[in-house]
């Protein structure tokens, strides 16, 4: 595999139009992709397009509009099976994202539990993987479990796994969490909680768009992810799951398309992935969406990875030379994210001061409030990497933040 040279990553630049613009009179500096990722203009171009000219229902018409669409949008599950290698595209659940994924699993997995099951996280999730569970412990009297992280965000793998018992029903755990970048030994946690036959969902949201997944190969059962965090519109997700498990799994929203017929006596439920699919879908951000998968797999995983891997090495370097910087998240296995705080500085003035350079972080809780508590932080401030960022860009964030220390000290 060729490394990306400079040019490379230039020409590829070319391809986000929101990259040749100034903010507050500076070229802009996109260090927000944990967010949202910026669009490359084909995904962008295939949304227009399909709103524009073949805005249509899916599943339902006999017309050629509506045939198009479905043949449009029934193609980008094929891509996102791809994509994740799942074994059939009956497994792949068209959502709106990894929060409504991960509500759908615990709305409808949840309904099988009882009263003194468990469901086990880790103290390194987005609230989109603790509320939805803190809801099903509520309704059905479950018992939610927080596996440990030690002072680099790792999980602590001892810990994790003494917390597996004879009443878990299953572990979700972030594959890479937003707000430290720690990427979780997969494999391992997959191995440890089916030898104790618990099923396992990974929350993918963040690890999507840094590494390749294998659903098969990791043998996970359940995996959520954001197109909006993979470079197409927002919206749109997929929930991954093993056939067995959605087929035993009821519905989660009733309406329209889910059906395979109603009456006021009897309704049956449409075979997966309908079953899931409730009501009109996104259907012009699904279609963009299969665009980004086939813009990701042009550049592919493992040169992307391989990329940001170097930048990664790179911004910890100089960031390492701002007197009073402090990472936040020194894991051994670590992907796209420097969380970082300054001494006397709060994380909201480094934001506001960076984007004076057209320099755009994340700054706040990062909707993983436990990990602030956990490093006795309110907030940090978040560089977020993507394959378009430049080890130049990098240089411009350590040099302004020189001069936030200076103007705060
Ligand atoms: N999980 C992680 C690790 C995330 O980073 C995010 C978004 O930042 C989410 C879940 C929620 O994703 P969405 O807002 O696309 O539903």
């Amino acid at each position: 595999m060729k490394p990306w040279t400079q040019e490379d990553i230039e020409i590829i630049r070319q391809d986000f139009p929101a990259l040749k613009q100034l903010a507050r009179g500076k070229p802009l500096v996109y260090l927000d992709s944990g967010a949202t990722a910026l669009k490359p203009k084909v995904v962008v171009d295939a949304e227009v397009e399909h709103l524009l000219y073949g805005a249509s229902n899916v599943h339902r018409g006999v017309h050629f509009l509506s045939e198009q669409a479905t043949r449009k949008f029934e193609d980008s599950r094929e891509k996102a099976r791809a994509f994740l290698n799942a074994r059939e595209t009956s497994e792949i659940i068209f959502t709106s994202g990894t929060t409504a994924g991960i509500n759908l699993v615990a709305y409808s997995f949840g309904s099988l539990l009882k009263a003194g099951d468990e469901v086990l996280i880790s103290h390194m999730e987005h609230h989109s993987n603790i509320v939805p569970w803190q809801m099903l412990c509520e309704r059905q009297v479950v018992v939610l479990l927080v596996a440990p992280i030690d002072d680099r965000g790792e999980l602590i793998m001892e810990e994790f796994a003494r917390l597996i018992g004879p009443k878990t029903r299953l572990v979700a755990i972030t594959a890479l969490s937003n707000a430290l970048g720690t990427i979780n030994p997969l494999q391992e946690i997959v191995r440890l909680a089916h030898a104790k036959d618990v099923p396992v969902l990974f929350d993918a949201a963040q690890a999507a768009p840094h590494m390749a997944l294998d659903v098969q190969a990791l043998d996970v059962d359940f995996l959520t992810i954001s197109s909006h965090k993979l470079f197409g519109p927002t919206g749109v997700g997929v929930l991954y799951g093993k056939r067995a498990l959605l087929e035993r799994m009821p519905p989660f929203l009733g309406g329209g398309d889910m059906i395979r017929s109603v009456s006021f006596e009897r309704t049956t439920y449409a075979p997966l992935p309908a079953k899931f699919e409730a009501g009109t879908p996104n259907i012009s951000g699904v279609i963009a969406f299969g665009v980004a998968l086939d813009y990701i797999n042009k550049l592919g995983l493992a040169r992307i990875a391989a990329y940001e891997h170097e930048l990664l090495d790179y911004g910890t370097k100089v960031l390492s030379t701002v007197p009073g910087l402090t990472l936040v998240g020194t894991a051994r296995h670590k992907a796209s994210i420097l969380s970082f705080t300054l001494d006397n500085v709060h994380p909201h003035d480094i934001g506001t001061m960076l984007d004076q350079d057209g320099i755009a972080i994340r700054a706040g809780h990062h909707c993983a409030q436990p990990v602030m508590s956990r490093y006795g932080v309110p907030a940090t401030a978040r560089a977020s990497l993507a394959f378009y960022n430049t080890k130049a860009e990098l240089d411009l964030l350590a040099q302004s933040l020189r001069k936030c220390v200076e103007v705060f000290s």
